[in-house]
């Protein structure tokens, strides 16, 4: 079969094409036939050696993607060849055929295409835990989204505002904005707008936000602190600058502000708090107002460019390879 195979961590270029034996599933494992692969800003970084865990060579990137089942292993029941599913968890997606943990597929609706269903696990699960598990988000209160016009913040929009709440946006470019609105978001601000914590504070009615996704990371990590209402609740869930923040503890003392880290590989392994969450997102889904975004599509073979349009900021929605 092709598959990308990547031998040394690096820039982009370390993902080669390459013809490699159909993997066998194990015990509790399923082969799906891969139709599409969502590319995270997490492949990015896995690739170059800059993520939260060591990434071991060589291997097959793509932790999220979606096919049909094509073999099972030995004790998985419950599933028929054909059907089609999700995987967040497995491992090796770029290529044509890929192995999951039968536990770690997600069932996704049946009118969702290849791409969509792709799309949807890592970041609705983690705007899920982002905005209900962790952040405690009300219906009818702000939530700050950045990056908005992401994989991840088109996702924490749509099941914000699907939760009733009310978003202030954030993005580089003016087209992303208007990407972010067409999703319901409320206010939208460019990234760099020089008078944004004014601005962003205002459109909370004057005292600040009382919950913010943070994705950003590096300096401006302050500005979140400064933006927050008091008693608010701030999520770090990405550094997409990659710099370093400062978090001096004693500022979040003055208006009460919580600073909580959020790591979906590891809340994915709670079985309790997974299966709280695929329930609410199952129901968020019935409602026909969630659906994932699918962005541009990349063969395999040019998978090193996808993964440089991520870094280059050139995205939006969900980044797919479809094998
Ligand atoms: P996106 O599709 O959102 O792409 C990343 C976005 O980050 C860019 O489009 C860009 O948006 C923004 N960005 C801001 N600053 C920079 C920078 N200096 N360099 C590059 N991009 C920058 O990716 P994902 O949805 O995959 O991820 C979004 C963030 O959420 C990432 O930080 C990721 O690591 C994190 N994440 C964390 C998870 C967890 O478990 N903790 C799970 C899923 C995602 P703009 O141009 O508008 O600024």
């Amino acid at each position: 079969m092709r598959a990308i195979w990547v031998e040394q961590l690096g820039e982009p270029d370390v993902l080669q094409l390459r013809e490699l034996p159909v993997p066998q599933p194990a015990a509790g494992e399923v082969r799906l036939r891969v139709e599409a692969v969502g590319i995270n800003f997490a492949d990015v970084l896995a690739s170059a050696g800059q993520y939260l865990t060591r990434t071991r060579v060589p291997y097959t990137p793509g932790m999220e993607f979606a096919g049909t089942v094509d073999a099972l292993g030995e004790g998985v029941s419950g599933l028929e060849i054909g059907q089609r599913v999700a995987s967040l968890g497995g491992r090796g997606g770029l290529a044509e055929y890929a192995l999951s943990p039968a536990a770690a597929l997600i069932p996704v609706p049946a009118s969702f295409t290849g791409a969509q269903a792709a799309a949807f696990p890592v970041s609705y699960f983690t705007a899920y835990f982002g905005l209900k598990t962790l952040g405690r988000g009300q219906p009818g209160e702000w939530v700050l989204v950045q990056a908005a016009a992401g994989a991840l913040g088109t996702a924490s929009i749509q099941l914000a505002k699907a939760m009733g709440m009310q978003v202030v946006a954030m993005a580089s470019t003016e087209e992303k904005l208007a990407m972010a609105r067409e999703l319901g978001a409320d206010v939208t601000l460019l990234q760099d707008d020089l008078e944004r914590v004014k601005k962003v504070r205002a459109a909370a009615g004057g005292g600040g936000v009382p919950l913010i996704l943070e994705v950003v990371g590096g300096p401006r990590f302050q500005e979140s602190l400064d933006m927050a209402a008091s008693l608010g609740r701030v999520i770090v869930i990405g550094n997409a600058s990659r710099e370093q923040a400062n978090l001096r503890p004693v500022e979040l003392m003055k208006r009460n502000l919580s600073v909580t880290g959020l790591w979906l590989t590891s809340l994915m392994q709670d079985p309790e708090l997974a299966r709280e969450a695929a329930q609410e997102l199952a129901k968020l889904l019935a409602t026909g107002r969630v659906i994932p975004q699918v962005g541009p599509s990349y063969p395999l073979a040019d998978s090193a460019q996808a993964f440089r349009d991520i870094m280059a900021r050139k995205t939006t929605g969900k980044v797919i390879i479809a094998p």
